[in-house]
């Protein structure tokens, strides 16, 4: 009778099925636990034992309710996003869920950013981008949750922007709202049994909550799954070559037209017609492997060399890997062609064809050029 147990940290039914989902405890633990033993999920038990936070993913049901409960709250509303993976991260119905509550836009992970950008294009760039989509910030921050005097900076402009109101902290998963929020519970409290959960009305879900200095509290909400991501798609080992730790290195291809880049096995980048010669900057993982190749021979080298040259995914996972779907793009204007999850191919040239290839499901976009 294991499900009719919950977590006396943050409300959730225990289950020992799913580590990303809330109320998690292993089976070895759980099974031993009777109806009237005090037991927490692990998450509660390694923030009360350790002030250390874990991500939490949550269905499309709880977010909804979370987000009707933020709606009748006056608070502020911080969206965590990760800045090498805008378009993927970000939550396009933010502005509507959030009601009359201010939004703030934390763009995370700005360390993986050339440094040449100077941060003022950089804000400048971000707040039109989430403007594109409807989104109307209050503010607009770059910060690197991995740099503590980074997120420094921002706790204490954090603390006029707020006007006196509660905190929430939303954004998808991997974004690094976990490793921000780690940060802050460092920078803010230095007794753990001041940080508290309990649980959105409703909901299964657990939430956080940081103490500020005024009464009102931080809270830290369970990561929102976004179903596009190409993450799913890979092992633990394929991610880390894909996830860029430090800052990415612009490698710069010559093409000509009718000449292809594979990105590993992951994606393909065709560029079809225009000029010889043009430019193609791409922003990617420093250790993910670049192949160039005519374009006649691109279908039959991914067919042959799937898992062996184009790798990742390794020669294991490239058996189940969906296919790649192709998406036609006409630039017009300095643009990027966006990777969700991967990164993305900078174009300065202006009437030219090209095509970015994805899995099924991860999106491939034109953008306005970031750098
Ligand atoms: P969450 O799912 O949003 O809680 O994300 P995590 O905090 O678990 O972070 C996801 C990944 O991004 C981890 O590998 C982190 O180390 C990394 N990460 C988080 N913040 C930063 C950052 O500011 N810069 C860089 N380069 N990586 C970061």
């Amino acid at each position: 009778k294991n499900n009719e147990l919950r977590c006396i940290g943050c409300g959730a039914v225990l289950q020992s099925e799913d580590v990303t989902k809330s109320g998690y405890l292993p089976a070895s633990v759980l099974d031993k636990k009777s109806a009237d033993d005090p037991v927490y999920c692990k998450r509660c038990f390694r923030l009360r034992h350790y002030n250390e936070v874990q991500d939490i993913e949550l269905s499309d049901d709880d977010f909804l309710n979370m987000l009707h409960e933020l709606n009748e709250e006056n608070a502020l509303i911080v969206n965590v996003i990760d800045i090498f993976d805008f378009n993927g991260s970000i939550i396009s119905g933010i502005q509507r869920f959030a009601g009359n509550n201010p939004i703030v836009i934390v763009a995370n992970k700005s360390d993986l950013l050339p440094k040449s950008l100077g941060e003022g294009k950089l804000r400048q760039w971000v707040t039109e981008q989430v403007h594109s989509y409807g989104i109307r910030p209050q503010n607009v921050y770059l910060i690197s949750a991995l740099n503590k005097a980074s997120v420094e900076a921002f706790m204490e402009a954090l603390d006029k922007e707020r006007q006196g109101k509660n905190v929430y902290v939303v954004g998808t998963t991997n974004v690094g709202k976990s490793t921000l929020i780690n940060q802050i519970i460092n920078i803010a409290t230095d007794s753990e049994d001041t940080i508290t959960t309990s649980y959105f009305p409703g909901t299964t879900l657990g939430k956080i909550e940081i103490p500020l200095d005024d009464e009102k509290v931080l809270v830290d909400t369970p990561g929102i799954i976004q179903k596009s991501q190409l993450s799913h798609f890979l092992d633990a080992k394929d991610l880390k070559i894909v996830t860029p730790r430090k800052e990415v290195k612009p490698k710069n291809y010559q093409l000509n037209d009718n000449q292809t880049l594979f990105f590993g096995g992951l994606a393909r980048f065709d560029y079809l017609m225009g000029e010889e010669k043009e430019s193609f900057v791409c922003y990617v993982s420093n250790e993910l492997y670049i192949h160039r190749t005519k374009t006649e021979r691109a279908d039959e080298l991914y067919a042959n060399q799937l898992g062996e040259l184009l790798t990742p995914p390794n020669a294991e996972s490239a058996a189940d890997f969906p296919a790649l779907k192709r998406h036609e793009f006409k630039i017009k204007e300095p643009s990027d062609i966006v990777f969700s999850g991967l990164g993305w191919v900078s174009i300065d040239a202006a009437d030219i064809t090209v095509a970015g290839w994805a899995p099924e499901g991860v999106d491939v976009t034109m953008r306005k050029q970031l750098i």
